[in-house]
């Protein structure tokens, strides 16, 4: 089991649409797939048709839960309209995690440890984090193995992106040894010479890091979300559903 986390400090750069995409892309190749939602805001949650505000299991109960008692994991997980793809879903009350967690030891591997229960069950985990830096942004970044930041190709974005490369870095002694980071420019319209720009600055500042495609701008990703499905399966051969494919056969290159 692999686990990539999607994770910028900056809000609607497509996190959740890289998250449910590349998860789409993964189980038309036959992977099994366990999406997990770690936004107290709960878009994906919400996005695979799953009620957020009334649920009596989520990841909220994974982070409560008491070590010493008897929790199974399992009876968290959501089926969804897609073969193969799970859902761990989100809670409105993740949102209190950082007050009540304070600095308690540990608060970081909490995702890390509960994967590890599933290990044999399913091929990838995709972590779609919060836009905020604290506990819950931690549990995805120690669990992963690689790191996607979705970056919008704006100017002002660019900022975002570096606070993160930062915070990465300063996190890197809790990280895996063999984390890996990638870029990918998002939401990228080529009619719009802003667009232009910064995407070829982020290509030559970041040129280790960025992956050389880039995700085009599709209004499919929105009727996708309206249907509740990844946009590989409402349209297969759109332009969004062709980038996410392509960006998820170079993520599969380094697979060992
Ligand atoms: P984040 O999770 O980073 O906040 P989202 O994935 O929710 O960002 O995207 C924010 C909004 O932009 C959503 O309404 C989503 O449907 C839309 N969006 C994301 N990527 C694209 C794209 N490539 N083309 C068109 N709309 C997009
Ligand atoms: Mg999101």
């Amino acid at each position: 089991m692999k686990v990539w986390t999607v994770v910028n400090q900056k809000g609607g750069v497509g996190k959740t649409t890289t998250s449910i995409s590349i998860a789409g892309s993964l189980c038309a190749l036959g992977y099994k797939v366990l999406l997990v939602d770690l936004d107290p805001h709960a878009s994906l949650t919400h996005y695979l048709g799953v009620d957020a505000d009334n649920l009596t299991v989520s990841l909220y109960e994974v982070f409560m839960q008491n070590p010493s008692k008897d929790f199974d994991i399992n009876n968290a997980l959501h089926t969804t309209k897609v073969d193969n793809l799970i859902l761990l879903p989100s809670h409105i009350a993740l949102a209190t995690l950082d007050k009540s967690f304070g600095n308690s030891p540990g608060k970081g591997l909490v995702i890390k440890n509960a994967l590890s229960a599933l290990a044999n069950d399913f091929d990838f985990v995709i972590i779609d984090c919060p836009p905020v830096l604290g506990v819950l942004m931690v549990n995805g970044l120690v669990a992963a193995d690689k790191i996607l930041i979705p970056t919008q190709t704006e100017h002002l974005a660019l900022r975002g992106l570096a606070r993160m490369l930062k915070t990465i870095e300063q996190l890197s002694s809790s990280l895996k040894a063999d984390a890996s980071v990638m870029i990918i420019a998002t939401l990228f319209d080529r009619r719009v010479n802003a667009c232009l720009l910064a995407y070829s600055n982020m290509r030559s500042v970041y040129k280790g890091l960025i992956w050389r495609g880039y995700i085009p701008v599709d209004t499919k990703f929105r009727d996708a979300s309206y249907e509740g499905v990844p946009v590989n399966i409402l349209a297969s051969q759109c332009r969004g559903a062709f980038a996410y494919d392509k960006l998820t056969n170079e993520l599969l290159k380094n697979v060992v």
